[in-house]
């Protein structure tokens, strides 16, 4: 098991599709239509993007609680 609640400079990720080191940057999702900035892990590699659990479980929803407002 991989201890992730200490603080690393090291990348946390690596591409599950090439092995290259994530980068965390921001990446625009596409949701409901619309287009958001998101700070995600990243691969520059082959461009996939690793897509947390509870992102998208969590930050979905007051993303679409967002969109509601407007
Ligand atoms: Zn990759």
């Amino acid at each position: 098991m991989h201890d992730t609640s200490s603080p690393d400079t090291k990348p946390a990720w690596v591409c599950a599709r090439c092995g290259e080191a994530l980068t965390l940057g921001k990446i625009e999702i596409a949701y409901l239509g619309s287009a958001f900035p998101v700070d995600l892990w990243h691969c520059k590699q082959c461009g996939l993007v690793l897509v947390p659990e509870d992102l998208a479980l969590g930050r979905m929803l007051e993303v679409e609680k967002m969109l509601e407002d407007k």
